[in-house]
């Protein structure tokens, strides 16, 4: 009898492999694993973003061999999985993604793939109160608060030192490094911003995707489209943002890398429209990183570009 009930209780066990994705929503739980790595060789990962990629890269080294599902240019609100990223998912022995419904339409797919291997919805590991909600939707775009972004790192080595302690003191060394890279760059970013005058310091981009970088350095951001591309921008949402970049006499506003130019250059044109002009102030990378191979293409590189392009437009 008692043979048949251990044998339940792994079965039981087995079938829930990691804490499956909390509906969205931050908990600030720490991270479990049930199963350890077994072999020698790399651990294989899959992952989302390429900002995801690059913090199971800084951390996990020459121990991880990491698969990225959107590339450059891609919008990770309106991605739908192909069957050749189900296979790589299966194949996968470690799963991780952002969370907070930045992945809208994967939802599914991750809590199904939670029941059979580690998958992490890393940003759903922050603290609640560290998370921005909007008028009841949560924030996903969290990695735009550089401080915010390293305390995904952290989640980021608890998820491979649980998950492969023999090679513990490997990724503590190596997030040890990237934590203190990432504390120069976001006193880098604050300083840097801070050069803009405090009347300029707003920033207009074509989706709602700045709210963390905002707060971290004190500007003001609207987005044409809400937190997720999937809502299209109303013909009274545009008025107000010309009435209000006419107004306020703001120099520029900004395109994304993975969102449509349609709305932005409907601003534009609205605000040449009342003799105001409005520069378009370069490409913002927002929701994917840059080329593989180029600065951009690290999720360090893209923040500079991003604070830089700023600076230039607005002081
Ligand atoms: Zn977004």
């Amino acid at each position: 009898m008692m043979r048949v009930i251990a044998l339940v209780l792994i079965v039981l066990s087995g079938c829930n492999e990691s804490t499956p994705p909390s509906h969205g929503k931050p908990h600030g739980r720490p991270v479990e694993v049930s199963s350890t790595h077994r072999g020698h060789g790399p651990i294989s990962v899959v992952c989302t973003t390429g900002m995801v990629a690059d913090l199971i890269l800084a951390v996990g080294g020459d121990r991880v061999q990491v698969t990225t599902l959107m590339g450059e240019g891609v919008d990770p609100h309106l991605y739908k999985p192909s069957p050749g990223d189900v296979a790589k998912l299966d194949a996968a022995s470690l799963i991780l993604f952002n969370g907070l419904h930045l992945e809208g339409k994967m939802a599914e797919l991750f809590s199904r793939l939670a029941r059979r291997r580690p998958t992490f919805a890393v940003a759903e590991h922050l603290a609640p109160a560290d998370v921005l909600e909007i008028e009841g939707a949560i924030d996903p775009h969290v990695w735009f608060d550089v401080s915010l972004w390293r305390k995904t790192a952290c989640v980021v080595r608890d998820v491979l030192v649980a998950y492969d302690p023999a090679e513990a003191k490997g990724y503590q060394e190596r997030y040890d490094g990237y934590a203190a890279r990432l504390d120069a760059l976001h006193e880098w970013a604050r300083k840097e911003l801070s050069s803009i005058p405090p009347q300029r310091r707003v920033l207009v981009t074509a989706h709602d995707a700045f709210r963390y970088f905002g707060r971290a350095y004190g500007i003001e951001v609207r987005g044409i489209q809400g937190i997720s591309t999937e809502s299209e921008a109303g013909v009274s949402e545009v008025n107000a943002l010309v009435d209000f970049l006419t107004e306020r006499k703001i120099k520029a506003v900004f395109v994304e890398s993975s969102v449509s130019e349609r709305n932005v250059k409907a601003i534009q044109e609205g605000c040449t429209a009342r003799g105001h002009r409005l520069a378009i102030g370069g490409e913002l990378f927002s929701d994917a990183m840059g080329k593989s191979g180029t600065p951009e293409g690290s999720y360090e590189g893209m923040v500079r570009h991003n604070v830089r392009t700023i600076v230039e437009a607005l002081k």
